[in-house]
């Protein structure tokens, strides 16, 4: 991984500083049993935490999360509110990916065993563009009653998301790329997208490449989804196509998406969701969060405690089957916690 473990990280004593985003919705609930976990498995990792205020339209919040995920180099992140619909009001979310040039989304889907779902031994890699195509932010009313929205695909990022998807392909023993796209119709943009990346898959002999139309894909992922390996695509088929497997594999709250740039990595829950309506219940699936923590581990190279960690919540998911209620299960938030802190208690007295 040599674009990831170039990234640089802020290490003091033997600990790692970390930013940590909660976000709005279950993000700050889900962010206390992050530290609960790492506080009984003495994880040597501290958090600057980064409130973000959704309802003050003024940019000071976001922009000192920006400083502090410069300064430490990875966060932890829950999904931050965009409350305002004014224009004016940017998503934090998208400023964030876009400020600190995070140009690839990756989001490794696998099926649970313990999880009944409507397809098993699901195993996916989807790598989206991350920060431009329709969320270039820029949308305008040009006369009274006609808004246009620019949809930016550029050569070099593209080439950049291409070159990651093949990368990882390789890395990781995969043999093949699908790329997803709409060029039929947006020849120009998309078209542009096709043609990066099938160049750059002529650089990886080793690993087929094929192509398919978003619509069709979406039917694809539903009927058949063990025809995909590593899937690459731009930004917003990325959002659709990461929320349609994690529907097949149990939902929202299983699976963690990375965020990469060269200089910075950010860890949240796959799928973005605020979760407002279930917040404060006890009834949030703290799993996608527990990923997204061991996917900092891994970052961190702390690579004993990522170990654990994926193991505590395969053991609390696949054998001892602690559910929440959006995976048909009646454990609480806390349950599904406590059985991770007391696999990872006994692996650290070890
Ligand atoms: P958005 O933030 O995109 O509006 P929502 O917050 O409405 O998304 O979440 C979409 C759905 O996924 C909701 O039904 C929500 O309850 C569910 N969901 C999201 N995260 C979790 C989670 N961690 N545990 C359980 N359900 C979740
Ligand atoms: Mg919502």
């Amino acid at each position: 991984a040599h674009l990831i473990k170039s990234l640089p990280k802020a290490k003091y004593g033997g600990r790692h500083t970390v930013t940590m985003l909660p976000g709005g919705g279950i993000g700050p609930e889900l962010m206390s049993y992050v530290r609960e976990v790492f506080r009984y498995a003495g994880v040597p990792v501290d958090f600057e935490e980064v409130p973000i205020d959704p309802s003050n339209d003024s940019n000071e919040d976001l922009e000192y999360a920006i400083t502090s995920i410069r300064r430490n180099g990875a966060a932890l992140k829950g999904n931050i509110e965009t409350k305002s619909l004014s224009p004016n009001v940017i998503s934090r979310n998208v400023a964030i990916r876009n400020e600190l040039d995070l140009f690839v989304n990756v989001l490794h889907c696998t099926s649970f065993p313990g999880i009944q779902s409507r397809h098993s031994d699901v195993d996916i890699v989807v790598v989206r563009q991350n920060t431009e195509g329709e969320y270039a932010m820029m949308e305008h009313e040009s006369v009274h009653g006609v808004v246009e929205c620019l949809k930016v695909v550029t050569r070099e990022n593209s080439d950049r998301v291409a070159r990651f998807a093949f990368d990882y392909a390789k890395r990781h023993g995969r043999k093949k790329v699908t790329t997803i796209h709409k060029a039929n119709i947006m020849k120009s943009s998309d078209g542009l997208f096709l043609a990066v990346c099938r160049e750059v898959a002529k650089q990886y002999p080793d690993i087929q490449h094929n192509d398919m139309i978003i619509d069709n894909c979406c039917m694809q992922l539903v009927s058949n989804p063990h025809q995909f390996d590593v899937m690459v695509m731009p930004n917003l088929y990325g959002s659709i196509v990461s929320n349609v497997i994690c529907g097949l594999i149990g939902g929202a709250g299983l699976l963690s998406g990375r965020n990469y740039g060269y200089e910075y990595a950010v860890f949240e829950p796959g799928t973005r969701n605020t979760g407002s309506a279930i917040a404060g219940k006890n009834i949030a699936n703290p799993i996608s969060m527990m990923n997204s923590a061991a996917d900092l581990l891994h970052h961190l190279q702390l690579e004993n405690h990522a170990v654990w960690l994926r193991e505590a919540i395969d053991k609390t998911i696949n054998v001892d089957r602690i559910h929440t209620p959006d995976l048909g299960g009646q454990a609480t938030s806390m349950d599904v916690v406590k059985n991770i802190i007391t696999f990872m208690q006994a692996k650290t007295k070890n």
